[in-house]
């Protein structure tokens, strides 16, 4: 146990000394890997009870990142809606734009600590690459980042942002040339060079003890939410919400509120264009159990368990394992796991939008959208919680592009309230 998650609001105190939570999680990896990862374990349980590494942290956070961010009461959104009370966690608000910045710094952290020089990782989109690129520029590591070629080309202000940053882009020509070539081109790289360099995961999966090691980084959104709900309210919420794509910024926010019997919480899967299409990446709702990237979790595979070709709209959820606590969460039927399709998330994108000047990224959208379904649920007296992971910056282009204005934007935009104007643009409800 480490001081960055308060034992009174870690569950169970998960997860075990092997890295399970149940029957989720763990590591399986080959055993030159294993020891590797044996040594990150052992060093950050170290680090991270040292008092000078918490106060490190908490100084960046502060003073780097801008935390803590604040919580919004959604005013506007909340009586075109006409139900529970939005608030929204704007982790929007912090430097690069989301909350992978909290991860990126504790785990860079833990490298210097460690007395690596390099950080190695692969991305996507490129979210994660940046916010790495950002952490190391600030602590004055290396950082190389493994791209599939096919990513670099489609993502190339994110890839310019991280060679201003000081990182090395390495393009990934093997396979389909997407995510899943670069984390085998990244791993490569962590294992010709051990000594010096270290590996850092994006989201709350991988072997042990990645889950946990971004989890209890990730933990401060919901440290903060709890106080600062208190401030505004002098309750504590009656649901949380959150976006789930590995699962790192729900579990930071849910984290601090798992033994809060009275708050119900929710995480939102990505519906895609819709559960029975086959495009979606909604591994809870639709996946089976099985074991990617070395750990255990559910996952969109076929019969033999090998993963499956996923889709969202938004890059960053779209990936087909998901964090092995959350499917611990869902099992024992503390989380409930809800999804929100393509449409929804573009519909929520646009209502933050023009009701209170807030462009969520189209990952956050997810969470608004269901959020929205929920209040009306829920209905009036009751506060809802949405963690607004990140800004939508980085998709005013491809919105535009795709989902033009001209359809969203009817003559009465909104008078009616935010049911009319799901009306009046159409597409799927559920
Ligand atoms: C990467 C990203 C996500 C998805 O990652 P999680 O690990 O599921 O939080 C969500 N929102 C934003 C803004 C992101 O950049």
């Amino acid at each position: 146990m480490n001081n960055l998650v308060a034992p009174e609001i870690n569950t169970e105190n998960l997860p075990d000394k092997k890295g399970y939570f149940g029957e989720y999680g763990g590591s399986y990896v080959p055993p030159e890997l294993q020891k590797l990862m044996d040594e990150i374990t052992e060093s950050y349980e170290r680090i991270s009870n040292d008092p000078s590494f918490i106060k490190e942290l908490k100084e960046l956070n502060e003073h780097f990142t801008g935390r803590p961010s604040p919580i919004y009461h959604a005013k506007r959104l909340t009586e075109a809606v006409g139900g529970a009370d939005i608030y929204l966690k704007r982790e929007d608000l912090n430097h690069t734009g989301s909350h992978k910045i909290n991860h990126a710094i504790g785990e860079v952290l833990v490298a210097k600590r460690m007395g690596k020089k390099k950080v190695i990782a692969e991305t996507g989109a490129g979210q994660h690459g940046v916010a790495l690129a950002t952490a190391a520029a600030l602590l004055g590591l290396e950082c190389d980042i493994y791209m599939g070629e096919v990513d670099v080309k489609k993502e190339s202000p994110n890839v310019s942002r991280m060679k201003i940053l000081g990182a090395k882009v390495i393009p990934v020509t093997e396979g389909t040339k997407t995510l899943k070539d670069a984390v085998d081109a990244a791993f490569k790289a962590y294992l010709a060079h051990p000594e010096d360099t270290i590996y850092c995961i994006g989201t709350v999966v991988g072997p042990h003890p990645f889950p946990k090691m971004v989890r209890d980084f990730q933990a401060v959104i919901g440290i903060e939410a709890k106080e600062q709900m208190a401030k505004l309210t002098g309750r504590l919420p009656d649901a949380i919400v959150a976006c789930v794509g590995g699962g790192s910024n729900a579990m930071g926010i849910f984290s601090a509120f798992l033994e809060d019997e009275s708050v119900r919480i929710y995480g939102v899967e990505p519906a895609g264009k819709g559960l029975d299409t086959g495009k979606h990446a909604a591994s809870i709702s639709r996946g089976i159990k099985g074991i990617l990237h070395g750990f255990k979790c559910y996952l969109i595979a076929d019969k033999n368990g090998e993963a499956l070709p996923v889709y969202s709209i938004a890059s960053g959820l779209d990936y087909p394992g998901v964090g092995p606590q959350h499917c611990y969460l869902h099992d024992i039927g503390r989380v409930r796991y809800e999804t929100a399709t393509d449409r929804e998330a573009v519909e929520a994108f646009y209502a933050l939008s023009r009701m209170e000047g807030i462009i969520p990224a189209l990952e956050s959208s997810h969470a608004v959208a269901y959020g929205v379904k929920l209040a009306k649920q829920m209905g009036k007296g009751k506060d809802i919680l949405i963690n607004l992971s990140g800004r939508g910056d980085k998709d005013i282009d491809f919105v535009m592009e795709h989902y033009p204005l001209s359809e969203y934007e009817p003559e009465d935009y909104m008078k009616d309230g935010y049911d009319e104007f799901l009306k009046h643009i159409g597409g799927e409800k559920n």
